[in-house]
């Protein structure tokens, strides 16, 4: 059923409802639109760009450009836009290299993140390398374009998210490399974090970012604007380099290439591993991803583990502690600089309290018995931080991460048995149906509400509509457009994205995705042995293991680790410095043979035959436990029922 957009009907997506109008003619009249200093900062500094930030792989695969947004030249916003997103995508237009300080500099808008270039006495100081190699290698050669040839004296890595370490190889080459006399610095835990936070959930949550970020929506000012944070994802080639030198505790120093760097330590805040640094030198401070110009997501769409605003907030208190009244420019790796004493003190203040307001009262209003939905409902944020507008919900939400803070202390469960064992999707919808008289009645009634403007009750109810029918094309129509009303009416970039890729799907179906590609080898290799075997027990397919036993004796003969790894009771488990004395089988490999066999570069038997393996025992048991393991979809249903149910 998907369609591709040549084939769509004409009159998709639709125009604007008057309600949607009339809620963003209150917001221009709400927040101070003429308030632009924002709008100077972005372009302070300026020394050269790439024309429409275009940037293509050598293979001439466009992996980065701006061109496409085009249509954000236009300072009104349209009516299908809200206004205060229109703002912030318009901001994330300012793309090249710019000045900070002199001697400091940032490529921004040649991606999602900033890269950071810092001048030692010699070389240069890269924070952070963009999300791919291509990016990176095109960030390095306009910073040399307009700073002269500078060899690199050290990569700093400021969190573990791709956006941050993925282009490190176009930031060093091979020469580089092989030296080895270039640090690489990064946080404590960084390379557990880097790769842990998306492998065991990886399926689920790269088909759930779609919805978060909107890759397969049309840029456009009825499709995707903008992710708040930046533009949108980087394609391109992406590695991970290990680091060589960790920061352990705030208050580390460094001196590199003559310039010296404070450092303070924020795990758990927007990453599990991140950190701030303060240059005296430049009298410049760096928050990385946790004070940036906007309120920042405690639990992204696309899955997380949930983020502790409570720490956030003293991160940034401690960093007032530390580098108040000394740091002259605040800098980040998303958004742009803020400049003086003064307006650095505020922005940092005012982004602590953003997120201290939120568990406060979110665990305030807790206390006093509401449910995360209420609170959700209830809070407001106070007058000083609602007119900022870094504080603005263009990726985070207050009425989303009030629901994470209530997740992190309380989890799903509202403690209303009626939501204890509720009927799933498709059984509830046939019963709201039945019970509401059918869905003409549910039409008919949701037809009005709709030209009211309510759009959140129309979209549930309609949604038990499309669980009950999903070949209802009425009842599929019209939840879209409602969908693509929440959307245009939404000030969050990530509202705004699922809402109208949720319509797309409904209209077109799912867009056709060739099969999820295994996990690189690269990516296996950086992780522990037993996280091998984490990834391989979350893909046991637990009924066709009844009843099964198989006990493997495994021997690392590069790491000299040993594993004996168990099947019964449907479960896979492990245990690490033994080895069974009953085995059906015992293993003998390097390390790296199991990677490949992960990240299906060759399987166990070839492996066997190739003499990689050393076999004692019956190796038809390790077939036996592997025929048991699924392979996962790149796609599934969200919006409607599932095509194909696992069993
Ligand atoms: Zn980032």
């Amino acid at each position: 059923m998907a369609q591709t957009a040549a084939e769509m009907p004409r009159e998709f997506p639709k125009d604007a409802s008057a309600s949607v109008v009339a809620q963003h003619a209150a917001t221009l009249k709400a927040l101070p639109f003429s308030d632009v200093r924002d709008f100077d900062d972005a372009a302070r500094g300026f020394l050269g760009t790439i024309e429409n930030a275009k940037i293509t792989s050598p293979q001439g695969r466009v992996v980065w450009s701006l061109e496409p947004y085009g249509f954000l030249s236009q300072a009104e916003a349209p009516a299908t836009v809200n206004p205060s997103l229109w703002r912030q995508s318009r901001l994330n237009m300012n793309h090249g290299l710019f000045e900070v300080v002199p001697g400091v500099y940032q490529v921004r808008g040649l991606d999602i993140a900033n890269m950071t270039l810092i001048e030692g006495d010699s070389g240069v100081i890269v924070v952070d390398t963009l999300t791919s190699i291509e990016g990176a290698r095109a960030a390095m050669e306009l910073y040399m374009k307009h700073r002269g040839s500078r060899p690199v004296a050290a990569v700093i890595f400021t969190h573990t998210h791709t956006d941050h370490w993925g282009g490190a190889r176009g930031v060093l080459d091979d020469a580089a490399l092989a030296g080895g006399e270039v640090p690489i610095i990064a946080p404590n835990f960084f390379m557990e974090h880097a790769v842990s936070e998306n492998i065991i959930a990886g399926p689920a949550m790269l088909r759930r970012a779609q919805y978060q970020f909107g890759p397969f929506l049309s840029k456009g000012v009825r499709g995707q604007v903008d992710c708040g944070l930046g533009k949108s994802m980087a394609a391109g080639a992406v590695a991970l380099l290990r680091p060589s030198d960790l920061i352990i505790a705030t208050g580390d120093k460094r001196v590199i290439d003559g310039v010296e760097f404070e450092f303070q330590m924020a795990p758990n805040s927007e990453a599990p591993a991140e950190m701030h640094f303060y240059v005296p030198r430049y009298k410049l401070l760096n928050l990385a991803e946790n004070c940036t110009h906007n309120f920042h997501n405690l639990l992204p769409f696309r899955g997380a583990d949930v983020r502790d605003a409570l720490a956030w907030s003293k991160y940034l208190n401690e960093a007032l502690k530390m580098w108040s009244g000394k740091a002259e420019a605040m800098c980040g790796q998303h958004h742009w600089p803020v400049w003086g004493r003064d307006r650095v003190d505020t922005m940092i203040r005012q982004q602590r309290d953003l997120y201290k307001f939120a568990h406060d009262q979110t665990v305030r209003l807790m206390n006093h018995g509401l449910t995360a939905a209420e609170i959700a409902e209830t809070i407001r944020l106070p007058q000083s931080l609602d007119a900022a507008w870094h504080a603005r919900g263009y990726y985070g939400h207050i009425r989303h991460n009030v629901k994470a803070i209530y997740q992190k202390y309380l989890g799903w469960y509202d403690a209303n048995p009626v939501n204890l064992d509720p009927l799933p999707p498709v059984q509830a919808g046939i019963k709201y149906v039945e019970y509401m008289g059918g869905s003409e009645a549910i039409l008919a009634r949701a037809r009005k509400d709709f030209a009211k403007g309510e759009f959140r009750f129309v979209a549930q109810a309609l949604s038990h509509l499309v669980f009950a029918e999903p070949d209802n094309s009425a009842a599929r129509a019209m939840l879209a457009d409602t969908f693509e009303q929440l959307g245009y009416a939404a000030e969050s970039s990530t509202w705004r994205n699922a809402y109208l890729f949720g319509a797309q799907e409904l209209r077109q179906g799912m867009p056709k995705a060739p099969p999820r590609p295994p996990i690189p080898r690269e990516t296996l290799a950086a992780l522990r042995t037993e996280q091998l075997w984490d990834v391989l027990g979350v893909r046991l397919n637990g009924p066709k293991a009844e009843g099964k036993h198989v006990v493997l004796n495994w021997s690392f003969t590069d790491t000299g680790e040993t594993f004996v790894l168990r099947l019964e009771n449907s479960a896979l488990t492990y245990t690490e410095g033994m080895q069974a004395e009953v085995a059906d089988a015992s293993f003998s490999l390097a390390r790296a043979t199991l990677d490949e066999v992960l990240a299906k570069q060759t399987t166990f038997p070839d492996a066997i035959a190739a003499g990689r393996i050393e076999v004692d025992g019956d190796p038809a048991r390790l077939a036996e436990l592997m025929a048991l393991m699924d392979e996962f979809p790149r796609m599934f249903e969200i919006v409607e029922p599932k095509r194909i149910l696992p069993s």
